[in-house]
């Protein structure tokens, strides 16, 4: 099978004069051809930093300050602009976060699309785009007819809707969706979710979603990507990560989630503290000032990723087995 998107030892950084935001630190992994991946993480933790770079759309001041990314071998780091204008939309695209403001609200969106359609496809014609935009339409369980309507006329769900078929315009490979079911209704979300299954499932689209919910992870993706602070601090399949979180922030992050066998009543576990300044961000682990089984290890040395089962990766030194803590073998004990 072909890689479809490799990420090596990403850097971002946004250069400001009070200093260096270190956004996204070193991080590495690969999305397969056809595999759906979530990357989840708190607000502010490098997620739609990482997708903006591998669009090479950041926003001033963000710099990729070093690594690379590959799509099928190629490295979108090394392309000049006019060379990244032919990847983008074509085999890389996007369903942007906040479907609500994303369209134009007095554009009918037959013309956003089919000019979006038009300006990376110069021999395409306008009456061949619109065609596009209906079969589209259709694919995401509109009516075609609704192509000509404004987006002031669409419900949310409608919007972000139209927003994935500006997305599937230009028939890319490879989408990344950010937020895409965040402020729409519980009924709407799980319509959205459906539709990105099928567009993995029966395209064979492949899709990085970009969420903070774990439970849409769960119900649209294979793998997952747990990012803390700019960092990676486990990946692996996710009935693997669900199953048994080795990191002490996932295991937060998979206790936080409400379950309908538990009473009513039940009790939501939290993680204490706030995500650090990332122009200032902490020594060695970036998640020490907020774990409970911090040892003086972990204040100095940043923890490296181990393959700790096949496919699972963890950055924690307790995980790893560096150095011992009867608190955290108590914690793994409990949850198990
Ligand atoms: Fe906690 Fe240390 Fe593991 Fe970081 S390396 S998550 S501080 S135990």
């Amino acid at each position: 099978m072909t890689l479809s998107i490799r990420i090596e030892d990403l850097k971002v950084y946004y250069c400001m004069k009070r200093g260096n935001c270190q956004a996204i630190e070193d991080i590495s992994f690969n999305i397969e051809e056809g595999e759906a991946v979530g990357l989840v993480g708190e607000s502010g933790c490098g997620k739609s930093t990482v997708a903006f770079s591998i669009l090479r759309m950041l926003p001033y001041p963000g710099q990729i300050i070093g690594g690379h990314i590959y799509l099928d071998g190629i490295d979108l780091t090394d392309l000049t602009e006019e060379e990244m204008r032919d990847i983008r939309w074509k085999r890389v695209s996007m369903v942007f976060q906040g479907a609500m403001n994303a369209l134009n609200p007095i554009i009918r969106v037959k013309d956003q699309i089919t000019e979006a359609i038009m300006q990376h496809d110069k021999k395409i014609k306008h009456k061949e785009a619109l065609e596009v935009a209906r079969k589209l339409f259709n694919l995401v369980g509109m009516d075609p007819e609704r192509v000509n309507h404004y987006p002031f006329e669409f419900s949310g769900g409608m919007k972000q809707r139209a927003m994935i078929v500006m997305a599937l315009a230009c028939n890319p490979v490879f989408v990344i969706a950010d937020e895409p079911t965040t402020a729409l209704d519980v009924t709407v979300q799980a319509q959205i979710m459906d539709l990105l299954k099928k567009l993995v499932d029966e395209l064979g689209i492949t899709l990085m979603l970009i969420t903070h919910d774990l439970s849409v992870v769960a119900e649209i993706c294979s793998k997952v990507i747990i990012m803390y602070a700019g960092k990676i601090v486990e990946s692996g399949s996710v009935i693997d990560l669900f199953s048994n979180p080795m990191h002490p922030y996932s295991q937060g992050l998979i206790a936080s989630i409400p379950s309908i066998e538990k009473s009513s009543d039940q009790t939501l576990a939290s993680i204490p503290g706030q995500p650090p300044n990332l122009l200032d961000p902490p020594t060695g682990c970036r998640f020490h000032p907020r774990c409970k089984y911090t040892q003086e290890m972990c204040k100095n040395t940043d923890p490296p990723a181990e393959e700790l089962k096949s496919g699972h990766f963890v950055s924690c030194h307790l995980a790893a087995g560096r150095i011992k803590s009867e608190h955290y073998r108590i914690g793994l004990e409990d949850k198990n």
